[in-house]
């Protein structure tokens, strides 16, 4: 047992959680392997299986000595950060658990294999009817958690909090509500100015998968996915999992057309992997060897993805390399490579979204999600409205259902409550290049171009990543940062990156 534990307690309490933690780690491979390799009729065995595995990994979080030990342990006034963090964390993971009926855990569990498989071939046939009856079980099971688990004002609040501990319904209404009258005048303003295009040429064009798959090797080589500790494959839906600090890998998908989507979307996971990698050593096996909120993870990717990866420093950076492995596509310089990444226009895809009409998206799912948790609308709805709401936000409407309400997988996965974290995310990414700016008294285009990407990535384990959950969100960026989330940086961002094209 590492050193940062000395408590007897907190050692017998991580002694049984081992248990736990290596029927989750079981889990997560189960899960990664369901969305790369698994066969596709396995699935049915594969959620009995994921399911009965998740109904024991509760048994042993509410075993009755096991949760006398976390209480004893939380009236203690000895112990060090981490194994307070420790001790919260499980916490949360009790009451939680306690709350939801065995039978909803375990019916969740059961449908995400199938509802996964329905999703990609409902998404793959244009045709929501597959999708529809899967997505009404989970959001009426999903119904079921929220009432179980309580709330004071919204039922949309337990999910949120779930997925960002301290986050409320409320605090996220609060949130989008001034960043929806910023989004639309700041996309005008870039299009009125002209200095970044709408479109891009090389959008349009098919590229090799091969050697696509050669410059993501480079690239992620480049910021510092270290080898032998993670593994790139293909899904449906990019994702990165962790089965442990040593074991984080990522996904990509090649899609054949706009090399730029599957290049952004594995720096984007590699930021998430980072995260993962760079936990303290001493927080392995516990309950705290993970990023603490979902909000703080994409904080990760994104700022990996778009500050980092769309900066004028990364392109001059990578330039040689793209052209050397991608004779498939060929931008005329380094600055037609750098309009190429940063296009801004209204669009339909989340997760090819430019960084400034990003959030938009975000908030059509977040209204969506809220008034189905509320009853106020039903499944059969979505895509009706999904149609409405990209209107109204983004000005443009999906042709299909693939490119609209099928897109994102998290529905069928049960995660809903999830979406506003990506804007917390993105949001807070900004924060931090500032953060990081301020402290190396350099831009970060400045760092990429001394050859210090790993001052970047040091940064961040010393800040952020080395805690891994031993801090509630709010508290780790105050330490991290100074203060807690605060959208100005990213409009302050938005605004310096889009009012001038860098001299290459
Ligand atoms: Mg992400």
């Amino acid at each position: 047992m590492s050193e940062y534990f000395q408590n007897e307690l907190v050692k017998e309490i991580l002694s049984k959680y081992r248990t736990i933690w290596s029927l989750s780690h079981a889990l997560s491979l189960m899960e990664w392997d369901m969305e790369t390799y698994m066969p596709r009729e396995g699935v049915n065995e594969r959620g009995v299986a994921i399911a009965e595995l998740s109904v024991l990994a509760r048994k042993h979080l509410l075993d009755e000595k096991f949760i006398e030990l976390v209480d004893r342990a939380s009236l203690r006034e000895d112990l060090n950060d981490y194994e307070r963090g420790v001790i919260r964390v499980l916490k949360r993971d009790i009451e939680w658990n306690r709350k939801i009926p065995e039978s909803v855990v375990y019916e969740l569990a059961r449908i995400r294999p199938n509802a996964h498989e329905a999703w990609v071939e409902a998404k793959r046939k244009n045709d929501f009817n597959i999708f529809k009856p899967y997505l009404e079980k989970i959001v009426d099971l999903v119904r079921k958690v929220s009432e179980s688990v309580g709330y004071d004002e919204h039922p949309y609040d337990p999910l949120v909090d779930h997925y960002e501990e301290g986050l409320t319904t409320k605090k996220v209404d609060e949130l989008f509500a001034s960043l929806k009258l910023k989004i639309r005048p700041m996309v005008d303003k870039i299009t009125r100015e002209g200095k970044y295009p709408k479109h891009h040429k090389l959008e349009e064009l098919a590229y090799d998968v091969n050697e696509a798959k050669a410059l993501i090797n480079r690239l992620l080589n480049l910021v510092g996915y270290p080898e032998g500790r993670g593994r790139v494959d293909e899904s449906p839906h990019p994702f990165t999992i962790d089965l442990g600090r040593k074991d984080v890998r990522i996904t990509v998908r090649y899609e054949g057309k706009d090399i730029k989507r599957p290049i952004y979307s594995a720096i984007h996971e590699f930021g998430h992997a980072l995260y993962e990698l760079q936990v303290d050593e001493n927080l392995e096996f516990t309950p705290v060897a993970r990023g603490v909120s979902l909000g703080v993870h994409e904080s990760q990717s994104r700022f990996w993805e778009n500050i980092v990866g769309r900066s004028y420093g990364f392109i001059k950076l990578i330039y040689g390399d793209f052209e050397r492995t991608i004779t498939s596509v060929r931008p005329e310089s380094p600055l037609d490579l750098y309009l190429y990444v940063n296009t801004v226009r209204p669009s339909l895809i989340r997760v090819d979204a430019d960084e400034v009409t990003y959030n938009a998206h975000i908030i059509v799912r977040f209204e969506l999600e809220k008034m189905l948790i509320n009853n106020e609308i039903e499944v059969g709805d979505l895509p009706e409205l999904w149609a409405e709401l990209y209107e109204k936000y983004l000005g443009v409407a999906p042709p299909t259902y693939s490119e609209g309400v099928l897109q994102d997988v998290h529905w069928s996965g049960g995660m809903i409550g999830y979406f506003p974290t990506y804007s917390i995310g993105t949001l807070l990414s900004a924060q931090i290049k500032y953060a990081v700016e301020r402290e190396h008294r350099k831009s970060i285009d400045e760092i990429l171009l001394a050859g210090e990407i790993g001052a970047i990535r040091n940064w961040l384990k010393e800040r952020i990543h080395r805690f891994g959950s031993t801090y509630p969100p709010n508290v780790l960026l105050r330490k991290a940062l100074g203060e807690e989330l605060n959208p100005e940086y990213f409009i302050r961002y938005i605004e310096e990156k889009y009012s001038n094209v860098p001299e290459f």
